[in-house]
């Protein structure tokens, strides 16, 4: 490629909101066959809010809200802040001086969190984290947890001292801009796969949405680079576009990195290209500008 072409495709691409890093960026997406979208803040808004609690028959929503919220104020998942704007709303009033504090805060990376509370020792995230502590559900919210997952709800169970005693349905929306863009890359021959932390059921609802027919769920964060492998195994030319800081191996290890620019730092600096509309219509510009530029060169 030369200076000048690739000189006017960065240009070009900055002005519709897509910043390209290099000229191997620019010829990267021209390679491309097949984009990996991370689903929560990429495909969705990444502003989950909570929609439901639900507690155990004995709990009152009161008591066990400012427990829950005291761990996630020290989480900076954005699952966490949710719970604490959830809790604000619906002002969960604690006596003076009595505000809970977490101590000994853990983040189970993948699973969610947990700390100690007034002495209790409170749990919350995902249902892999209540089994690996070996905690039941029991029928009554076991029933309640399998409507929110029909709804396509995130699932976060809680528990103090090890008893489940509530689950909170959040639910993130789909960005208006995510199918159209998803079709378009569908039209220009790539294959478009979906891969996310979060459950089954609620990955295949928002994949079904935006017309994505392959996707990862309840991936590890760890393991989100594995599945750029396997897809590259497969002999694929694999572009990868996430906001978080648990997308960053995964943007580094793809043949092209997409940050969306409200995400993190990390995010964007692991990335070849940049997209500062946080808009998936961004990776339609990259690729349609690394056609018109490659194929001006050659
Ligand atoms: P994603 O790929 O959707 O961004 P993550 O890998 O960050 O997801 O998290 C996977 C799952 O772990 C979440 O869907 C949630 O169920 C759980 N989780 C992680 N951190 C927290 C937290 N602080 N509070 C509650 N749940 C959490
Ligand atoms: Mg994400």
């Amino acid at each position: 490629a030369t200076p000048t072409a690739i000189m006017v495709g960065t240009g070009l691409g900055a002005s519709h909101g897509v910043l390209i890093r290099n000229a191997e960026a620019l010829e990267k997406a021209y390679q491309v066959d097949t984009v990996l979208l991370d689903k929560t803040g990429t495909i969705t808004k990444g502003e989950p809010a909570v929609t439901e609690f639900i507690t155990a028959t004995g709990t009152e929503p009161s008591a066990l809200l400012p427990l829950l919220a005291a761990v996630e104020r020290r989480s900076e998942h954005p699952l966490a802040a949710a719970v604490v704007r959830y809790t604000e709303q619906q002002q969960v009033q604690t006596a003076p001086g009595e505000a809970a504090e977490a101590t000994d805060f853990v983040a189970f990376e993948g699973r969610g969190a947990g700390a100690t509370v007034a002495g209790r020792a409170v749990l919350i995230g995902n249902r892999r984290l209540l089994e690996e502590n070996n905690i039941m559900l029991g029928p009554e919210l076991e029933q309640a947890a399998a409507g929110l997952l029909a709804q396509a709800r995130t699932v976060l169970y809680a528990s103090v001292d090890g008893q489940a005693l509530a689950l909170a349905g959040v639910a993130d929306t789909v960005r208006d801009t995510s199918a159209a863009a998803i079709r378009q890359l569908q039209s220009k021959g790539l294959t478009v796969v979906m891969m996310t932390g979060d459950n089954h059921q609620t990955a295949e609802k928002v994949a079904h949405q935006v017309g994505i027919t392959r996707f990862y769920a309840e991936v590890l964060p760890a393991d989100k680079a594995g599945k750029v492998q396997e897809l590259q195994a497969e002999g694929r030319v694999v572009a990868m576009v996430g906001d978080g800081i648990n997308d960053a191996p995964a943007l580094a290890r793809a043949d092209l990195g997409l940050a969306m620019g409200g995400g993190t730092d990390v995010a964007m600096e692991a990335a070849g290209i940049t997209l500062m509309r946080s808009d998936l219509q961004g990776v339609v510009t990259a690729i349609a500008l690394s056609r018109q530029t490659v194929r001006t060169i050659r």
